[in-house]
């Protein structure tokens, strides 16, 4: 069982002072009163992903209260938290000192402890660490909470014009292209909007590979969102790679959503596929038509090959 108790006085009115005035500080917070009541256990803050301005009234309190609040970078965090007044105590918890430091995190959150895990940038625990220590605590009925805010790959996915009822997320493709491409490959009949995190480096690279793969697909380049030079841009694979490969490199971060394959045409008759495979027959091998035919049309490769195979076998039947 989760235990109740114990708080640090000084820290809590220390802080909560801080709290007070990066509130009061902001005008556009009004008469919003951040009612966080910190609870014992672990409450995974969600903080911008690059303008100041996208933080809850929630999450300033939450830091105020804190026993503990966990970051990755210290830096990153103490300059975040100063921007809005605040001076709170940090413990870096990241990919290298994570399975060290986790069991006395639980201890300390088994004493009561009100801890805050934030990232660098966004939500904990997406493409960030956090998961093993939520499982964690879940396994010692520990109290889990969340105040949920920014995460670049909602962000990205819902101003992108993709399909947003379905979709995949995938972080970070491999950084090795023979990798990347089998990571594509496996993703190729999913029906969803994949969307994945990328490098300003590998982004040429990666929709090379990707217009390659999953061919005519249309997709989006979410660059630098909430900041300053917010770009997103839309086209097809092809073009997108285009554009990239001539503009050099891009800067910032970047977010790349691909859509999902295209429906099948319901107008498209046997006839129509019969049609386009004896005309792609003529030119190619049967396992190239039936790819080609498939993508064209949309529809599913094994429906068309066994059009194919009919088409083949007449052939050599009228011989
Ligand atoms: N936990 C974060 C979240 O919730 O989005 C993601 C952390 S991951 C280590 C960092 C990656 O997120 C970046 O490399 C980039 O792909 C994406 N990202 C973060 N901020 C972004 C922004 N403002 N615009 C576009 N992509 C962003």
């Amino acid at each position: 069982m989760r235990k109740t108790g114990k708080n640090s006085p000084k820290t809590s009115s220390c802080a909560n002072t801080a709290a007070t005035q990066a509130l009061s500080k902001s005008p556009e917070h009004g008469q919003i009163k951040a009612k966080s009541r910190l609870v014992p256990g672990l409450t995974l803050v969600a903080t911008p992903i690059g303008n100041l301005g996208d933080i809850a009234t929630r999450a300033l309190a939450a830091f105020a209260e804190a026993d503990l609040v966990l970051c990755e970078d210290t830096r990153v965090s103490k300059k975040l938290l100063g921007a809005y007044g605040m001076s709170v105590r940090l413990a870096s918890y990241h990919d290298h000192n994570a399975e060290r430091i986790r069991p006395r995190i639980l201890s300390r959150l088994r004493r009561g402890d009100r801890i805050v895990l934030i990232s660098d940038a966004g939500t904990p625990a997406i493409a960030d660490p956090g998961y093993k220590l939520v499982s964690a605590c879940h396994d010692e009925q520990i109290a889990v909470s969340t105040i949920p805010g920014p995460t670049a790959l909602i962000a990205a996915l819902t101003i992108s014009g993709l399909p947003t009822d379905r979709f995949y997320f995938g972080g970070f493709l491999p950084a090795k292209a023979g990798a990347r491409r089998a990571a594509l490959e496996a993703l190729k009949s999913l029906v969803s909007t994949l969307v994945h995190y990328e490098t300003p480096r590998r982004l040429a690279a990666t929709l090379a590979d990707a217009a390659e793969i999953l061919p005519g697909r249309s997709a989006v380049v979410g660059r630098e969102l909430t900041k300053l030079h917010e770009e997103v841009r839309r086209g097809t694979l092809a073009e997108l790679q285009a554009h990239y490969a001539a503009a050099g490199p891009c800067r910032g971060e970047v977010v790349l959503l691909i859509g999902p394959p295209a429906k099948p045409d319901p107008a498209m008759t046997e006839t129509a596929i019969d049609d386009a495979l004896t005309a792609a027959l003529d030119c190619g091998t049967l396992r190239d038509a039936v790819q080609s035919v498939a993508r064209a049309t949309g529809v599913a490769r094994n429906q068309v090959y066994r059009r194919a195979l009919r088409l083949v076998d007449k052939v050599s039947g009228d011989v």
